[in-house]
C-alpha cells in the first residue's frame, strides 16, 4: 500500500512560506521554484500546490495545471540560458530516485555536449541561484 503524504516534507514547506525558494511562478494552483542541488544552470522545480506523494497518488485534475505550467517553465528557461533543449524528469518513489515526497518535475535546460550532474548533488550558491531565477522570470515576463 502506498504511504500517506506527509505535510511536513520540504516542498510543503516551502509551498507554506516556512522556509525559503528562489520563486519564479507562481499562479492559484502551482509554484516553480530553483532546485537547491541543481543538475544543470537554471533546473527548476514546478509544484502543484494540491498535496499528493508524486504522480501515483495525484488527482487527475492537477496534471493539467502542472503541466501547462511546466512547459511555460521549459520555454522560458530555454530562453533565459540560450539552452540547445530541455529535460523534464519526474520521480515516483524511492526506488525511482524520489528524495521529495510532494509531486514535483524538474525543467533543467540542457546544452549540446555538456552531462548532467548528480541527481541530489552539490548545493549551488544563494547568489547564483538567486541571479538564475532572475533571469527566468524576465523571460517568463517575455
Ligand atoms: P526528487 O529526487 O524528489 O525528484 O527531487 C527532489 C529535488 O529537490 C532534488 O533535485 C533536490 O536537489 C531538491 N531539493 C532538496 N531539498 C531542497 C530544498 O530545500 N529546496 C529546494 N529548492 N530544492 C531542494
Amino acid at each position: 500500500m502506498a504511504e500517506a503524504y506527509d505535510p511536513g516534507n520540504i516542498f510543503a514547506k516551502i509551498l507554506r512560506g516556512e522556509i525559503p525558494s528562489h520563486r519564479v511562478y507562481e499562479d492559484d494552483a502551482v509554484v516553480a521554484f530553483m532546485d537547491v542541488m541543481p543538475q544543470g544552470t537554471g533546473h527548476t522545480l514546478v509544484v502543484p500546490k494540491a498535496p499528493s506523494r508524486n504522480m501515483l497518488d495525484a488527482d487527475p485534475a492537477t496534471f493539467g495545471p502542472l503541466f501547462t505550467v511546466v512547459q511555460k517553465v521549459a520555454v522560458a528557461v530555454k530562453k533565459a540560458f540560450n539552452a540547445d533543449g530541455v529535460t523534464i524528469m519526474q520521480f515516483n518513489e524511492p526506488a525511482s530516485g524520489q528524495t521529495v515526497y510532494h509531486l514535483h518535475v524538474h525543467v533543467v535546460p540542457r546544452f549540446e555536449g555538456v552531462p548532467l550532474k548528480p541527481h541530489s548533488g552539490q548545493m549551488e550558491k544563494p547568489e547564483v541561484l538567486a541571479e538564475n531565477a532572475g533571469k527566468i522570470r524576465a523571460a517568463l515576463a517575455g
